[in-house]
């Protein structure tokens, strides 16, 4: 198969055997699973039956024919843009040593898959790239006539996910578009990171699914540069705050870690200020000693700051504000039973500081204090579920400088690489297109990722409906439309005619008993419904 940077490739098959691409010999098991009656069917279960993917642990799967053609097409359509971005390709490996990892001190991240090798050396299945392409680049490029440097790849991605959820919204094992930039100078460096955010639109444009761009917290890395991706949808894990009058949005969780138990005693923390985040939980932030705080970030996180307002940290248990009372009565319970750490509120960063959110259930939505829009203070903010489908980072020298990235610059000078990095979730992408716009009848895939546009849905055992059948194809081909002829004789009209529905194709072209009778045939629309009568003849510029 040649590779090509369009992404909708008019001629994908050019072999003469697979000229006419039938669904009869594409390998598409069932999945031996039924609806519960009167249950929303979830969606995996839906993408399993349908014959896209299977299960092979938590968290892990693999995809059947019908799902490598919708990874290909997202594929294509990021190559595409990466391309017009200048970005290179490149493929770095999954099995990765740990001296880097060490060196930015993410060794011991609990998502890490550990592994030794039979002498005992050790490794990481890799979760994310930067420390390998960073020490890459910083052994290849030594003058500022090599940068900038735009590197990225799809590739696997093994993140010991304590819990994996969606089928492949959240897997052990997924597929990850990540980009990685190198540049001279802070300014090269941000001007690359508005480029890629433009191609990431241009991206999501093209799948077609409406997204919001959210503020995300930077976390560590200080700085505010930091963008996600989104759709919006009820199963989602994140919650995006948006206000109804300006184009303010925001993701409510950041930079998530659980505390160590010690952590609220942090004898670094001189003052704590608190209050109701506009989610309704309790956000409790302690200022380190030097107080170098990004309040942009805490205000946004926390409509009610009030920086005059300080709780030094010995008055703080003292406090005699019942909420906060309770809080704290909480988290020492939690505290004192160790093993249930996981439970225990969860630490945030914010800038160089750290914080606590404590879960706050009882709190009722309307004792909120001030809902008001943080960005313009007029607006009301509203909270919606979204799944986070790519995410944007400014990253300054954070690895570049453990890793020296260093290049010489134009004055002779030694300088350090400007970094960003860019990820994309191409599984997650997979599994949230297929939630958000599946129905009651099945799946229903935009044009941009379908594994077919059209199915020419032929009444089956009839052989004057064979030969039209071909006809219809190569008269769409021609038209550039991708068709698929669905010529499994050992189903049902009835039965072939729901499955395209429940597959998901675009649209269907119907060749049946009006076909015998009359003549004519039915064009489809999978997504409105919408069918027309017309001749044999009519269906390719019909369809296009
Ligand atoms: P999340 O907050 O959902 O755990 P993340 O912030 O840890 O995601 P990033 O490190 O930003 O993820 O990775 C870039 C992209 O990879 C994410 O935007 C997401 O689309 C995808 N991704 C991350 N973790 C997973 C996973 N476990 N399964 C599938 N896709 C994932
Ligand atoms: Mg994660
Ligand atoms: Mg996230
Ligand atoms: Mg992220």
């Amino acid at each position: 198969i040649t590779f090509s940077l369009s992404v909708r490739n008019t001629r994908p098959f050019t072999h003469a055997a697979v000229s006419h691409p039938r669904l009869s010999r594409f390998f598409l098991p069932s999945g031996n699973l039924a609806p519960a009656p009167g249950e929303r069917e979830s969606t995996t279960d839906l993408l399993i039956r349908a014959g896209f993917i299977r299960k092979s642990s938590a968290g892990v799967y693999s995809l059947l024919p019908l799902g490598t053609f919708v990874q290909r097409k997202l594929t294509a359509i990021i190559h595409r843009n990466m391309y017009m971005v200048g970005a290179s390709e490149v493929s770095l490996p999954s099995l990765l040593p740990p001296s880097a990892w060490r060196k930015t001190g993410r060794w011991d991240n609990t998502e890490l898959y550990r592994l030794k090798d039979s002498s005992n050396s050790e490794f990481c299945l890799a979760p994310t790239h930067e420390e390998e392409i960073t020490s890459l680049v910083s052994r290849e490029v030594s003058s500022f006539r090599q940068l900038p440097l735009r590197l990225y790849q799809i590739g696997r991605k093994y993140r010991d996910e304590k819990r994996p959820r969606g089928g492949m919204l959240r897997g052990r094992e997924f597929l990850m578009m990540d980009l990685y930039s190198f540049d001279i100078n802070i300014e090269a460096a941000l001007a690359t990171y508005e480029e890629i955010k433009m191609a990431y639109r241009s991206i999501f444009d093209t799948i077609g699914i409406t997204y919001a761009v959210s503020e995300a917290d930077s976390g560590s890395i200080g700085g505010d540069l930091s963008h996600e991706y989104h759709f919006v949808t009820p199963v989602g894990e994140d919650t995006l705050i948006t206000c109804d009058s300006c184009d303010y949005t925001a993701n409510v969780e950041v930079a998530v870690s659980y505390p160590s138990a010690e952590h609220i005693y942090d004898p670094d923390v001189v003052a704590v200020q608190y209050g109701l985040t506009t989610d309704g939980t309790l956000l409790v932030i302690y200022y380190p000693p030097d107080r170098t705080v990004n309040e942009n970030l805490i205000r946004r996180e926390l409509p009610t700051y009030n920086p005059s307002v300080l709780d030094p940290v010995g008055e703080f248990r003292r406090n005699k504000d019942p909420m906060l009372q309770r809080m704290i009565r909480i988290y020492d319970e939690r505290v004192s039973e160790k093993s249930s750490l996981p439970d225990l509120p969860v630490s945030i960063n914010i800038g160089s500081i750290t914080s606590l959110r404590f879960p706050c259930v009882e709190v009722a939505p309307s004792s909120h204090p001030n809902e008001l829009c943080p960005h313009c203070a007029n607006g009301t903010l509203r909270e919606s579920r979204a799944v986070e489908v790519g995410h944007t980072f400014y990253l300054g020298t954070k690895y570049s400088s453990p890793l020296k990235a260093h290049f010489t610059a134009e004055d002779g000078t030694n300088k350090t690489m400007e970094m960003g990095c860019y990820g994309i979730g191409v599984s997650r992408i997979i599994s949230a297109v297929a939630e958000v716009t599946r129905d009651d009848r099945g799946l229903s895939w935009p044009v941009s990722i379908c594994p077919f546009e059209v199915v020419i849905v032929m009444k089956p055992n009839t052989g004057k409906i064979d030969d039209l059948a071909i006809k219809l194809y190569q008269d769409l081909h021609k038209a550039g439309c991708e068709a698929v002829i669905d010529d499994r004789n050992d189903k049902s009209f009835g039965w072939k005619l729901s499955d395209s529905k429940f597959l998901g194709f675009p649209v269907s072209v119907v060749v049946g008993n009006k076909y015998l009778k009359d003549g004519k045939v039915d064009v489809e629309v999978r997504r409105t419904g919408q069918s027309i009568s017309c001749s044999p003849e009519q269906v390719a510029q019909t369809v296009a």
